[in-house]
């Protein structure tokens, strides 16, 4: 017992190196606050709605906020209310049940905002495109500034769909952005 006292005291922390994949979100991450700053002076905040997802989008956007991508760490962050956001990141095709409550959510937003589909369902109804009880895509009742293809998308397909948003010239004409 003493033995393996004295071993956790004076061990070194046992962590590996992180993978390339890794550095590379980190780099992005880096790079997509530095976009948000000039873009907005201010950190992005993101409102995600669920419009009908199976919750595999869902998982590799929660994985932004685990300790290897920590989105926070950049100030990035997902809000909870609608009227605190700057992109509305939508997930899954639109259902029936959702339309009303994802209308609601985009117009709850302050202008100027942006609307980004995240996932194959999100852009074009994917997998459920053919349900009666889908409407289709984000396209189909919001006005999408970005899509990022994928089944699920991964953590740095998530990021470089939102550094592709930032990175667009601004259009004045809706966004003033
Ligand atoms: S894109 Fe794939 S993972 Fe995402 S909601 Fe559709 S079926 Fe699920």
């Amino acid at each position: 017992m003493r033995q393996m006292l004295l071993q956790g005291l004076l061990r070194r922390p046992l962590t590996e190196k992180l993978p390339d994949a890794e550095t590379e979100s980190v780099a992005l991450l880096h790079e997509l606050d530095i976009a948000a700053q000039r873009r907005l002076g201010r950190s992005l905040a993101i409102r995600m709605v669920d419009a009908g997802s199976c919750n595999g989008c869902e998982l590799e956007i929660q994985a932004l906020g685990n300790p290897f991508y920590d989105l926070e760490r950049f100030g990035l962050r997902f809000v909870a209310s609608p009227r605190h956001a700057d992109v509305l990141l939508v997930t899954g095709p639109v259902t029936r049940n959702m339309h009303a409550a994802l209308l609601r959510t985009h117009a709850a937003m302050p202008s100027p905002k942006w609307v980004v589909a995240a996932g194959g369902c999100a852009c074009n109804g994917g997998l459920f495109a053919a349900s009666p009880h889908c409407m289709g895509g984000a396209g189909a009742v919001l006005p999408v500034d970005v899509t990022i293809a994928g089944c699920p998308p991964t953590p740095p397909d998530l990021l470089r769909g939102l550094l592709a948003l930032l990175r667009r010239p601004p259009v004045s004409r809706r966004t003033g952005r």
